[in-house]
């Protein structure tokens, strides 16, 4: 009986959303008092898996093999097969990553379950589990509950404050899988890049983000000299991007980027679900809108209601004066 995170890596390097979801499974193992562990799958992975132990799990299964050097779903969906049915864990939880979209239905399947997917927080108010979903773009949360163990689920991007690592080092335990090349029918080729981003808003410290509410592309000086006062990176929600006033790879949200800076100031955004998902990792947020019941408030920890074209540049003056 465990809570069991399936981390998510592609060519040695770690998706971020791993540790994200592994904090959703360590709340959940401690709400059922079952141990948290955790699972890396690949070839020649040793050392991630090494890593993985030092995030407060009880265990990590390493599934090194190299039918799994490079990711295919039959291969995938057959490994944690295997190791699902002899670990036997309640539940099995995912980061919800493009990837884990592909092969996890599947692997659900293949237990007679669905897949519980994009999950916001997971309860278990005495031990009945329960998976809180979104639905109509956020304006209502549902609680799933799936008859039987295992259960699947998957976690939002930014829906948890990613795992930290400290403590104690968990155990690593080898499990071999017995996984036959015939039965892997996609042949993966070189993976689709992206062209080279020339800004990381995932190392920004501070984001200042604009939104529809700057109203056209002649006011974003407005929002780049709070930007400059605050040595910030400048992002934006997708209306803004679509419109071409900031280049794509600083649009926010779940076409865009994930970001978790020290703060994220929101200015003119009204805070729609697929912009939150970008940026509700952040550690402090700071909404400027002019409408009081903008959704970003309930996700806001400093909120600020007024006319951005009054506040932003009564900001830049006082910035400034500080740091005259
Ligand atoms: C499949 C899909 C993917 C998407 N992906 C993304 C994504 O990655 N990122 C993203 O951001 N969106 C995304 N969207 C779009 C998203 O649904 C919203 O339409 C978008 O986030 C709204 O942007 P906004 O908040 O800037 O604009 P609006 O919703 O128009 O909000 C503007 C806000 O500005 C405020 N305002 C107006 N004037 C002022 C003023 N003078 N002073 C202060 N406040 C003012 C208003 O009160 C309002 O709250 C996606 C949508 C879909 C369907």
């Amino acid at each position: 009986m465990s809570v069991l995170t399936v981390l998510e890596q592609r060519d040695g390097k770690w998706n971020r959303m791993s540790f994200e979801a592994l904090a959703a499974a360590r709340k959940l193992a401690g709400a059922l008092s079952v141990p948290a562990q955790a699972v890396v799958l690949g070839s020649g992975v040793q050392a991630l898996a090494e890593e993985a132990a030092t995030y407060g799990v009880e265990k990590v299964l390493l599934v090194d093999e190299p039918l799994l050097a490079h990711y295919t779903p039959d291969g995938y969906t057959a490994a944690l097969e295997q190791l699902i049915r002899a670990q036997q864990p309640k539940v099995v939880i995912f980061p919800h990553t493009y990837q884990v979209r592909d092969y996890a239905p599947k692997l659900a399947t293949r237990f007679g379950k669905a897949l519980v997917s994009d999950v916001v927080d997971v309860k278990a108010e005495t031990g009945d589990i329960s998976f809180v979903r979104q639905l109509f773009q956020g304006k209502l949360n549902a609680d799933v509950r799936v008859a039987g163990d295992p259960q699947f689920a998957s976690i939002q991007a930014g829906a948890f404050r990613a795992a930290e690592p400290g403590g104690e080092k968990a155990q690593v335990e080898d499990f071999a899988v017995q996984l036959d090349q015939a039965k892997i029918r996609s042949k993966p080729e070189e993976p689709f890049r992206e062209a080279q981003r020339s800004v990381d808003l995932g190392a920004a410290d501070i984001i200042v983000s604009v939104g529809r509410g700057i109203k056209e592309k002649d006011n974003m000086p407005v929002v780049e000299a709070l930007a400059q006062a605050l040595g910030a990176e400048l992002a934006a929600s997708r209306p803004i991007c679509d419109n071409g006033w900031l280049p794509m790879e600083r649009q926010v949200g779940s076409s865009g980027q994930t970001v978790s800076p020290k703060m994220y100031l929101a200015v003119g955004i009204s805070g729609a679900i697929q912009h939150l998902v970008g940026m509700k990792g952040s550690h402090t947020v700071v909404a400027i809108n002019k409408d009081e019941n903008a959704p970003i408030f309930e996700t806001a920890d400093y909120a600020v209601v007024g006319d951005l074209f009054e506040i932003v540049p009564a900001l830049v003056e006082e910035l400034k004066k500080v740091k005259a």
